[in-house]
């Protein structure tokens, strides 16, 4: 089965405001509007069902799920997680390395020469982006945070290249506290062929989830959804014939 067909199967076709034979009574649909959201409280209700088994299936399968990108501290994630971006973490933790080495923290990363930088980070994609990213950050946390990296959400974004995604990764992996959803190409994959999310966009798609899920969840969900994306649930060929949310997923190849 296809990303494609999983999304035609688990999203639209099935659970889509009007098809699949579901109408929207008036009410419902003025609710959904009222809340901010375009679905209704039927499938909300379907939907928080099926997250909570979600939930339950991959806490068992992946207890200890945690981000892959090696860090000691905050500052060393926030940066793995801007270089991570079309780019594999293991790559990132190779050339994490070799910068924290030269640039432990926000200081010496803002001293560093840009051709060096940009050197060192060659690998992981648009590199020239990111060097920017990177020294603005640095600056940035030396000018308005005293070298640190700050715990809140309005912070984190103001910073060059820190987008909520980056932001969230910080605040849930590092600081543990769950201000949002991270949706990164997995969560988006996977979320979507659960029938979690109609969306493509990463912005609807963790406001989709953030409402669906119980707030204590959204830290580990994302992880656990992560490795299942990785390990099983696989972007051209998911393995359906060895997942564990095959009762619950309506993409599930037979
Ligand atoms: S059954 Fe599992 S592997 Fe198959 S589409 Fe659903 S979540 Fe992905």
């Amino acid at each position: 089965m296809t990303e494609r067909s999983g999304r035609k199967n688990g999203g639209r076709s099935r659970e889509g405001p009007g098809k699949g034979g579901r109408r929207n009574s008036g009410a419902t649909v003025d609710r959904a509007r009222r809340r901010g959201s375009s679905v209704d409280d039927n499938l909300l209700e379907e939907r928080k069902q099926r997250a909570s088994k979600v939930v339950e299936l991959l806490a068992k399968q992946y207890p200890r799920a945690g981000t892959a990108l090696q860090h000691r501290n905050a500052f060393e994630l926030l940066v793995a997680t801007i270089l991570s971006a079309q780019c594999t973490d293991e790559r990132v933790n190779q050339v994490c390395k070799e910068l924290f080495a030269e640039a432990p923290d926000a200081q010496s990363l803002k001293a560093m020469d840009q051709a060096r930088l940009e050197e060192l980070i060659r690998s992981t994609g648009f590199f020239r982006n990111k060097a920017r990213h990177l020294k603005g950050t640095a600056e940035a946390l030396v000018a308005r945070f005293d070298g640190r990296v700050p715990d809140q959400m309005e912070d984190l974004t103001s910073l060059p290249g820190v987008a909520r995604k980056t932001a969230n990764v910080v605040l849930g992996s590092f600081f543990g506290r769950p201000e949002g959803v991270v949706v990164d190409t997995h969560v988006k994959r996977v979320a979507g062929r659960l029938g979690l999310t109609e969306s493509s966009d990463p912005v609807r798609i963790e406001r989709d989830l953030m409402a669906i899920l119980p707030r204590e969840e959204w830290i580990g969900f994302s992880h656990r959804l992560v490795w299942h994306g990785r390990l099983v649930c696989k972007a051209r060929k998911p393995r359906c014939a060895d997942c564990l949310l095959a009762s619950v997923c309506p993409s599930v190849s037979q």
